[in-house]
């Protein structure tokens, strides 16, 4: 079932979601599953499963000559996708990324996801890699998120990208995009970030999930905002729990977002990141108890590969 549906069907009652990653290379799929079991009692709508882009490391030959490898830490999402939908008939969404991707790439990821009755997918255009300052599309891949939409707008519809495709089927994606209360980090304000969010909407997306945030007031100006310009389909808050010290620097280097000054106060008199958790999922229920209050469609968390924060908030608001 597709996301828009979920938010029907639940008439105004805010649906719980999360994201995973995929296992890194070599571990095995029962890595996700530990991180889905204590979290299946809150009924999950849906699950998300992050993309992760190639990456290049370079290997010391014998001659001493350094040899430039492209490898992907986390394969599996399409994998992972229906594994966990067979296993858990819970509708699952792939995210699906313009970077290292050609139009023809995408085209037939789309065709497999169609295949495998996978009727969601979040379209991203994804981060440079580290060795890039900025992101570069692949050669014949999509520059924006915006692209991608419309490719996968243009698939539901029944067009492929060459008209000699004898063509007997069209995909029927409900296609979700990212939005970022506080900005995304290259645009030069939130007027311009909204106007190229719409445009993502004004092509075929059907539903926003924002960055993580940890103000909710952030969230609120945001949707106000964006109904302002005429952005009216559900905007989902996504949220994380902080569990360790170490992200207090993390978190805003890696994500552009801000701490609120009472949060950051309250982790800096822990003791160690077990108290840090416990703030975390305080900081978390207070945040999705008012969420829900304000009438959230979802609240989305990201589990980043450790559930057991996302499910004590859970336990005490759904
Ligand atoms: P876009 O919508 O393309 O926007 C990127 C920037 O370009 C913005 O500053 C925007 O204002 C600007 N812009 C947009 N359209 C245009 C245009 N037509 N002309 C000029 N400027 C434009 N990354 C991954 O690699 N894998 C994941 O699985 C993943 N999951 C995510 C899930 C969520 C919910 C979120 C919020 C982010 C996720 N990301 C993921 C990170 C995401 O890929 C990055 O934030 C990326 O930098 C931007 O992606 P976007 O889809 O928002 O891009």
């Amino acid at each position: 079932m597709k996301v828009t549906e979920h938010i029907e069907k639940a008439k105004g009652k805010t649906l719980f979601s999360f994201e995973l990653l995929p296992p890194l290379k070599g571990k095995s799929i029962h890595h996700i599953y530990e991180g889905i079991d204590p979290l299946m009692e809150f009924n999950p709508s849906f699950i998300n499963v992050t993309y992760h882009r190639e990456e290049y490391i370079y290997k010391k030959r014998a001659n001493g000559l350094l040899e430039k490898i492209s490898i992907r830490k986390r394969p599996g999402t399409v994998g992972i996708c229906a594994a966990i939908k067979s296993k858990y008939q819970v509708d699952t969404i792939p995210h699906l990324i313009c970077g290292g991707f050609t139009k023809e790439e995408t085209e037939n990821a789309l065709i497999d996801l169609s295949f495998l009755g996978i009727d969601n997918v979040l379209a991203l255009r994804g981060d440079p890699i580290k060795s890039e300052t900025h992101f570069v599309p692949e050669d014949g891949g999509h520059a924006h998120a915006v692209d991608l939409v419309k490719q996968i707008k243009d698939l539901n519809n029944g067009k492929f990208l060459y008209e000699e495709v004898n063509q007997d089927m069209n995909t029927d994606f409900c296609i979700g995009v990212a939005g970022y209360p506080e900005k995304h980090f290259e645009a030069p304000n939130m007027k311009t970030d909204l106007k190229y969010l719409k445009q993502k909407i004004d092509n075929g997306a059907d539903y926003i999930v924002t960055q993580l945030f940890y103000d909710n007031q952030k969230y609120f100006d945001f949707v106000e905002r964006c109904r302002a310009e005429g952005i009216n389909v559900p905007i989902i808050p996504g949220l994380k729990p902080l569990t360790s010290k170490r992200q207090l620097t993390f978190i805003p280097k890696f994500f552009h977002v801000n701490l609120p000054d009472e949060l950051v106060d309250e982790i800096e008199k822990c003791k160690s990141d077990e108290e840090v958790k416990q703030v975390g999922i305080e900081w978390g229920i207070k945040q999705s108890k008012e969420l829900i209050q304000k009438g959230a469609p979802c609240i989305h968390y990201y589990t980043m590969g450790k559930s057991s924060a996302v499910k004590e908030i859970a336990r005490a608001v759904f």
